[in-house]
């Protein structure tokens, strides 16, 4: 008999995913471009429904019709081989679906393409890395929804599920959408990532506060507003030990990050789109900073900051405020990434539903966290909001802390510790509150120098001013 469906790519997160769509009752083919892969992957299950295949055309054969591939390898030019190796054996009506980190441009390309002969192809999301592919990851699936709908069942079973129950899965677009989203959501990531690196730096700098305390610390942070996975798991990194050392780990880990561009490329897209996403754009650049790591130790040597005296108010005060500095500037990165959404939406025509796309994000995936319900809330309320910082809550939430935000940064600025996404993040909420901004001045230079003229606040048209004569 045939199986259900067939799973390409037996690393880390294939592997894992075939075991959940097993686990949920379906029979599952798997294949590997080496067969070592699928061997093991056999060869550490037995008795599960897992099916191995060792070429193409025994795979691809070994299916139920329209046949359902989930393809789980890397992203680029190997998704695209893997997609040549199994068209000339498939069927119009076959529904493929690249579960890979995938760009969403090349999901949008491989769509059209592939429709051309017939097929259908989803380009989805899946968040949660090797633990959510196996127990429940958040997924996000873009393409034709008539396909989709032949796959909803599985992806219903295998997705997260949120403390209601709902499965963390909902169709999200045609095409490119639904990586479009996941992308999103990983730059969302680096922002919530580097805040909470900038909270741990300023604890540890400014007040001096042990490992253990700050474990603590993050831990307190993790039972209210800030409960989310990321928090969770800092409050519980800042309690291992080096075995070799006996020290704290975070303290013998090199401080440089590495990536593999998902950030960069939200950073892209906001760019290529005319969105303001400043916030994830410096966590970003905090990665390529901190990957400077020698360069930044020979200039600390030669470059001195000022001289202060260490902090010498209530530790327990400023904690708060930093954590109120930390809510704050979450949100507005939220804010700047749902609007990114929203202007991605309108330029390719996905018809996004941003209240849906938070509610998956509740479980399963990295940056789930209790505060997205409130976006969830924010676009039931208004499906049109603009801005997240428009919508009540969070526009009373922001007044509220904006006042532990200035505070916070200035005593960084002050005191020599470096804070990118926090000073950001306060700078854009003056920016986005701001009636006027000095962009006149810009204006007027741009008219002098290049005569690209100017608009006035009084009257309609465009002026140029002939600057050179008084
Ligand atoms: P990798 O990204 O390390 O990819 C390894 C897989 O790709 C192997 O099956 C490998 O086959 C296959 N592959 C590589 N090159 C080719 C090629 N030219 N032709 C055919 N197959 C090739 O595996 P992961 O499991 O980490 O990730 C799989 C996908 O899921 C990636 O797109 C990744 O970005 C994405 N992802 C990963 C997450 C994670 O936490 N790791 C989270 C969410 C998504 P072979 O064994 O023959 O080399």
């Amino acid at each position: 008999s045939k199986q259900q469906i067939g799973v390409v790519g037996m690393a880390v997160m294939g592997k894992n995913l075939a075991l959940n769509i097993e686990s949920r009752g379906y029979s599952v083919s798997v294949f590997n471009r080496s067969a070592s892969r699928t061997e093991e992957a056999i060869a550490e299950n037995p008795g599960k429904k897992l099916v191995p295949t060792y070429t193409i055309e025994e795979f691809v054969d070994s299916l139920e019709t329209p046949r359902k591939i989930m393809l789980m390898v890397q992203a680029g030019a190997a998704t695209d081989a893997t997609i040549q190796s199994l068209l000339p054996h498939l069927d119009k009506g076959d529904i493929l679906i690249d579960g890979g980190n995938t760009f969403f441009r090349d999901t949008m390309r491989r769509n059209e393409e592939l429709a051309n002969s017939g097929i259908n192809f989803i380009g989805t999301g899946v968040s949660g890395g090797e633990e959510g592919a196996l127990k429940g990851p958040a997924i996000m699936p873009g393409g034709q929804k008539e396909a989709y709908d032949l796959v909803a069942p599985i992806f219903e079973q295998i997705a997260a599920k949120a403390e209601d129950g709902e499965a963390c899965v909902t169709y999200i677009g045609p095409n490119g959408a639904g990586h479009y989203v996941k992308m999103a959501h990983n730059g969302i990531e680096y922002g919530d990532m580097q805040l909470i690196a900038e909270s741990y730096d300023l604890m540890s700098r400014l007040l001096g506060l042990s490992v253990d305390e700050m474990a603590e610390i993050f831990n307190e942070w993790n039972q209210g507003e800030l409960d989310s996975y990321l928090i969770e798991i800092t409050a519980d990194i800042l309690t291992h030990k080096d075995d070799e050392t006996g020290k704290p780990l975070v303290d013998v880990i090199l401080d440089a990050a590495g990536n593999k561009g998902t950030g960069k490329w939200t950073s892209q897209s906001a760019l290529d789109l005319g969105v303001p996403l400043p916030l994830i754009t410096e966590s970003v650049f905090a990665r390529y900073i901190s990957a400077m790591k020698e360069e930044r130790v020979e200039a600390s040597a030669k470059i001195k900051g000022l001289d202060v005296t260490p902090f010498d108010g209530d530790k327990k005060e400023l904690v708060e405020k930093i954590r109120e500095a930390l809510y704050f500037s979450k949100i507005m990165s939220y804010a700047q990434g749902f609007a990114q959404l929203r202007i991605a939406s309108e330029e390719y025509g996905w018809d996004l539903n941003y209240g849906e796309i938070a509610k998956i994000f509740r479980a399963g995936c990295i940056i789930r966290a209790k505060f997205l319900q409130k976006i969830t809330d924010a676009y039931a309320e208004n499906p049109e909001l603009k801005n997240l910082l428009l919508d009540d809550y969070f526009n009373e939430i922001t007044q509220k802390y904006q006042k532990s935000v200035r505070e916070v940064v200035a005593l960084a600025v002050q005191a020599g510790v470096p804070v990118p996404t926090f000073s950001s993040a306060i700078a854009y909420y003056d920016s986005y509150r701001s009636a006027d901004l000095p962009a006149n001045i810009i204006q007027a230079q741009r008219d002098y120098f290049g005569a690209h003229t100017f608009k006035r606040k009084d009257k309609e048209g465009t002026f140029h001013h002939d600057w050179y004569t008084k």
